[in-house]
């Protein structure tokens, strides 16, 4: 008997990295081992040395086969067993060591959009024209406000089967805009459970002929972008106020803005204008409840004294290993 092991790892696309796997046939009970591609076709090598190493990282049940069926998501690894400069999922295990006795957690946001192959425009807008302006689909329930719930059910399931810490979903300001949260998990386990489930989506959106598309602002104009908002806390942060307040400080100081910008994601500034429940990508603030800050402390956070406080300004195309690397190493440092 055999089974299948899907070998997913992050390629190296400009501006922004995308997932790929190929599929491994395994003996019952052989281990899915080191593994590897051809890296002048993901943008991570030249031809003439093309070689990119998989390391198995992380292992799943894979929901879509069933069975023994796995999905393993890798390390893309120079022929030397060094990391692949594109491999963030090292910079998140980095600083996990690092600042590990913290206990970082993290629950990111994922807000995304479908987007009608026929048309080339999110579902749910008319061929020739505009549906009615945002207001009634967040959160909407309906034929006219909501578009492709039968798949994000589905890929919901899929996620809870595969054991990711999916721990809700909604249907965005936008038309044909949804939303699913990962978290809590750890530093390099949010980036995991996160790239593992975006390729979930994308494999039902191949099944129900949508794309998918994790791009900042895919209607220009008054539609609200998409985002990846980062909700970060540490044992500190957990259990008393001031950590919280020092960790949206430490996320303004002196630097540090331009530093998390440069791995929040492409077309940013087209995302945080100001409008549209964002800072402005060149202004950095913080306030208890407040959706036009950077940072947002929740009510409930400020109302117990303890908790933990969310980044808004991360896009939906950020990469959640780095996103993770960087929050942990800012406020760990801070913290320390
Ligand atoms: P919003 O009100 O901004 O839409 P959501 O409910 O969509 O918030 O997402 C909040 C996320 O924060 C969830 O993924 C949740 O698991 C996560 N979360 C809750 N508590 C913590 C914590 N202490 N540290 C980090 N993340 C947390
Ligand atoms: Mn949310
Ligand atoms: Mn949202
Ligand atoms: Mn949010």
């Amino acid at each position: 008997m055999t089974y299948r092991a899907e070998y997913i790892w992050i390629d190296g696309s400009e501006p922004t990295r995308e997932v790929r796997s190929k599929t491994k046939i395994l003996a019952d009970g052989e281990e899915p081992g080191v593994w590897g591609y051809d890296g002048s076709s993901t943008n991570q090598a030249t031809g003439d040395n093309s070689d990119v190493v998989l390391q198995p990282g992380f292992s799943c049940p894979d929901p879509i086969r069933g069975g023994d069926n796995i999905l393993v998501m890798c390390e893309t690894m120079l022929t030397d067993m060094t990391p692949h400069p594109t491999n963030t999922r090292a910079q998140a295990r980095e600083a996990e060591e690092k600042y590990g006795d913290q206990e970082a957690w993290f629950g990111l946001e994922q807000e995304y959009t479908l987007i009608d192959p026929s048309t080339g425009w999110p579902a749910g807008f008319p061929p020739n024209g505009f549906p009615a302006p945002q207001g009634p689909y967040y959160c909407g329930v309906g034929a006219l406000k909501i578009h492709g719930r039968e798949m994000v059910e589905e890929h919901t399931d899929l996620c809870i089967a595969a054991g990711l810490k999916i721990s809700g979903t909604n249907a965005e300001v936008m038309p044909g805009q949804w939303e699913f949260q990962i978290g809590p998990a750890g530093t390099v386990e949010v980036g995991d459970h996160m790239w593992l489930a975006r390729y979930l989506l994308y494999r039902m959106g191949e099944k129900y002929n949508v794309e998918v598309s994790i791009e900042a602002k895919p209607m220009k104009g008054d539609w609200n972008g998409a985002g990846m908002h980062t909700n970060f806390s540490t044992k500190a942060m957990r259990e008393a106020y001031e950590p919280c307040v020092a960790a949206a400080e430490a996320l303004g100081a002196p630097g540090m803005p331009e530093a998390h910008l440069a791995v929040y994601g492409d077309g940013i500034e087209d995302r945080l204008t100001g409008a549209h429940e964002t800072q402005r990508y060149d202004q950095y603030s913080y306030g208890v409840s407040d959706r036009g800050a950077s940072v947002r402390i929740p009510w409930q956070v400020a109302r117990d004294g303890k908790g933990y406080i969310e980044d808004r300004r991360p896009n939906a195309n950020a990469d959640p290993y780095a996103v993770a690397a960087i929050m942990t190493s800012t406020i760990g440092a801070a913290l320390a």
